[in-house]
This record gives structure tokens, C-alpha cells and sequence, in this order.
């Protein structure tokens, strides 16, 4: 067994923080959802193995989307936002992300959390992330071994912090270099953030390029 099947099969059966096992467990379906079978467990990170050279960090699943999914940013919005910004860049095959089995196809990306479960209101504690980065987010970095790491939010880049050993202060669209892998940071790509224009496409988009360009990762559009 390869070290991700190996790292899914444990990930997924882990309910190492309670207060997260319970939210997510008995999340009521939404009424456009009402029907589909929710996910309710730890939420599988992907992308392109053995190839990732970026790695894209969201904070934890929404409770509605990778929690009903079972995919990293599948199944809500901020996923539709993300997946516009990574197919422009030629990242993905398509300018979305909606389910296991939509047949999108990623390249030199890794898309994953700090912390695996969705937390009520979005917003694990400091003792769930550090337990999730312990466990799960910290040896998901050693494999993969990026050149470069996209931080989608102010608390997606206190997790990168934490699990690599560095200080520095978040700032929307800098970046940080650290034993040779450059953390690009940018604000999440939330209903929140994006409703509002605090995000814009277009800044996702540069900051995503800027991680491409470092990574080594080309301009080619992934075909599907
Ligand atoms: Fe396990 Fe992480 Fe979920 Fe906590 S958040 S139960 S450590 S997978």
C-alpha cells in the first residue's frame, strides 16, 4: 500500500477529537441536500500523487461540503471560487468541484487542512488544531515535501506555522520562505470574503501563479 491509501484508511477512521466527531456526525442536511448521504467523517485531502508540488491549505471541511462530499474543497462554494481560480490557472481540468466522482483532474497540486472534520461554525479550537496537525496535517507536509504551500486564510496559515515551526505575521498576498518552501498567504476564498470583493479572482489567481512559477509547476491547462 502507497503512503496515501495507507495515510486515507487511518485518517478516515479517526475520532481523536470529540467535540469535532459529534458536530460531524449529526449535521442536519441542508433541504437542497436532503436525500444524499452525508460523509460525517475525517475529510480526504487529493490531488496529484506522486507529482504535487504546491500544496493548497484550506482551515478544516465545511459542514456542507467536504463533510457531505467526502472530498477537501468539494461541494460548497468557497470550492466553486477556488476551482474557478485553479482552472484559469491551468491547475485543474475544470472550473469546478462538486462531488468524488465529478472527474476533475488536478496537476502539481495537493489540496488539503489543517484540521480534517468540520467544526461548528467553522472554527476548531486551538487544542483541535493542534491535536490535527499532530496527527494528520504535519506528516501529510514530510510526504509530500513542497516546494511551495498556498495558505487560504489567517487560521489555514497559523496551522502551516504551527505544523512547520515558524514565526511570521499573515499578510494577504505576501509570502514567507521557510527551509526552502515558500508559504504564499491569501485570504480564504469564502462566501464571506468573496460576496464582498475583500477577495477578488483575479488576486487568487496571481498569488496562485506566483505559487506555480516558484514550484516549478509550467502553464500547461490539465487536461481532462
Ligand atoms: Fe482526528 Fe483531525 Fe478529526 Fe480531530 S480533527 S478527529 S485529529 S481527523
Amino acid at each position: 500500500m502507497d503512503w496515501y491509501s495507507d495515510f486515507i484508511s487511518r485518517l478516515i477512521t479517526c475520532r481523536a477529537c470529540p467535540r469535532l466527531v459529534s458536530y460531524r456526525e449529526s449535521v442536519k442536511p441542508l433541504p437542497k441536500f436532503i436525500g444524499e448521504t452525508y460523509w460525517r467523517r475525517p475529510v480526504p485531502p487529493w490531488g496529484d500523487l506522486p507529482n504535487a508540488r504546491i500544496m493548497i491549505v484550506g482551515l478544516a471541511p465545511a459542514a456542507h461540503g467536504g463533510n457531505r462530499t467526502g472530498r477537501m474543497f468539494t461541494g460548497d462554494s468557497s470550492a466553486q471560487f477556488l476551482f474557478r481560480a485553479l482552472y484559469e490557472t491551468g491547475l485543474s481540468s475544470k472550473p469546478y468541484s462538486v462531488s468524488r466522482d465529478d472527474g476533475v483532474i488536478v496537476r502539481c497540486i495537493y489540496i488539503t487542512s489543517v484540521v480534517k472534520c468540520a467544526p461548528p461554525n467553522n472554527r476548531p479550537t486551538g487544542e483541535e488544531i493542534h491535536t490535527c496537525v499532530g496527527n494528520w496535517f504535519r506528516y501529510e507536509i514530510e510526504r509530500i515535501r513542497p516546494r511551495a504551500i498556498v495558505a487560504l486564510g489567517h487560521i489555514a496559515f497559523e496551522g502551516v506555522k504551527l505544523a512547520l515551526g515558524f514565526r511570521a505575521e499573515f499578510w494577504h498576498g505576501g509570502y514567507v520562505d521557510f527551509n526552502g518552501v515558500r508559504i504564499f498567504m491569501s485570504y480564504h476564498p469564502s462566501p464571506r470574503n468573496t460576496n464582498t470583493g475583500r477577495l477578488k479572482l483575479e488576486d487568487l489567481v496571481r498569488i496562485l501563479r506566483m505559487a506555480m512559477e516558484y514550484a516549478g509547476c509550467g502553464s500547461t491547462q490539465v487536461s481532462a
